[in-house]
């Protein structure tokens, strides 16, 4: 797997990482697999979060013995000093390690941005934490473009993680400033939260672009990360067949669709919103109907209880107008 520089950090990544949302879908024996397999690979960054539930546990538990073989990132949420410091302290534990390579701010908005630089803000504990040696370097992580360009202007963000896909390119110039500043450019979401159906298409699409430093999609299974691998590997430039699939895309998806993110969480009458979007996606877009629907119907509370309160679009990164699409959603099931 090619090496990249992560920016300021200096630290040698492979072009692919791992991200860990998908950990939560497998067990911790499923993890140990999985992150032997990439070391066999010769891929050597990590990514979770505090916020993905039983993933660093399960990254703790498959990381022991190999611990050396990875560079570690994980996030937390914590705006004030104390809340990070806690943070830290609990995936330090999580994760069974003496230190974290990477520690991110995760995606806060301008206010809460204001809180973390403040005094008494989570930057102190970072910066504490990296002293002490706890934590070796400090990124961001956004979804909002205005977010993302005063990251740049921040002397303390080494790295920097944004959504960047076919259907999802309103980071670019702003990936293009990352390389000009030295700053690491992580990608995110590099198949639109699923949205993107043919992945290695998605994955040569984010190759191509220089400026991105390392991607890192989710994957919980082996096949995945052959395929991601191949796709990443491949120096040829992207072929006329391709650039037609890619527009396709573009046309299909749009721009309101959703990436699953569930930062929109919790809706108000329990909703899995993520989900509904992800079901009518395949009931549109991929030919799956039976499938879709029959997923759907699994679902303990349907599109239709939808009391179109709002309080999820007031959380959605990307103003989706989600109450309108769980009407259609409710109209498409006929529940
Ligand atoms: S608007 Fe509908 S989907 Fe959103 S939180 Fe309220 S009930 Fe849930
Ligand atoms: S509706 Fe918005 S916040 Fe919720 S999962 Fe989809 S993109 Fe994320």
């Amino acid at each position: 797997m090619e090496c990249v520089t992560l920016g300021k950090t200096g630290l040698k990544v492979s072009r692919m990482g791992l991200g860990g949302i998908p950990i939560q879908r497998i067990d911790a024996e499923g993890t140990r697999i999985l992150l032997h397999k990439l070391a066999d690979q010769g891929v050597n960054y990590i990514d979770t979060a505090r916020g993905y539930t039983v993933s660093e546990e399960y990254l703790g538990y498959a990381l022991e013995g190999i611990r050396d073989k990875f560079i570690l990132a994980t996030k937390s949420m914590a705006r004030t000093r104390e809340a990070m410091a806690a943070d830290i302290e609990k995936s330090l534990h999580n994760l069974r390690t003496d230190h974290i390579d990477l520690y991110q701010v995760h995606n806060p908005n301008m206010e809460q941005l204001d809180q973390v630089l403040a005094a008494g803000g989570a930057l102190e504990a970072l910066q504490e934490a990296k002293a002490a040696g706890k934590i070796n370097h400090i990124g961001l992580t956004a979804h909002s473009t205005e977010v993302f360009a005063r990251a740049l202007e921040l002397d303390w963000v080494e790295t920097i993680m944004f959504p960047y896909n076919i259907v999802e390119s309103q980071g670019e110039e702003l990936i293009a400033q990352c390389k000009e500043k030295n700053i690491g450019f992580i990608d995110m979401k590099p198949l639109a939260g699923g949205a993107i159906e043919n992945g290695t298409l998605a994955m040569r699409y984010i190759c191509a672009n220089k400026n991105v430093t390392i991607v890192i999609p989710g994957m919980a299974e082996e096949k995945e990360i052959e395929e991601n691998i191949n796709a990443c590997l491949d120096p040829s430039p992207l072929s006329e067949k391709e650039l037609k699939e890619i527009e396709t895309v573009r046309e299909q998806l749009g721009t309101n669709f959703c990436r699953r993110c569930n930062y929109c969480a919790p809706c108000s009458v329990g909703i899995s919103i993520p989900n509904v979007f992800l079901f009518a996606g395949y009931l549109n877009r991929y030919g799956l109907g039976d499938w879709a629907k029959d997923r759907y119907s699994s679902l303990a509370v349907k599109a239709s209880a939808c009391v179109e309160c709002g309080a999820c679009e007031t959380r959605c990164p990307y103003h989706l107008p989600i109450r309108e699409m769980m009407k259609e959603c409710a109209q498409q099931f006929g529940e």
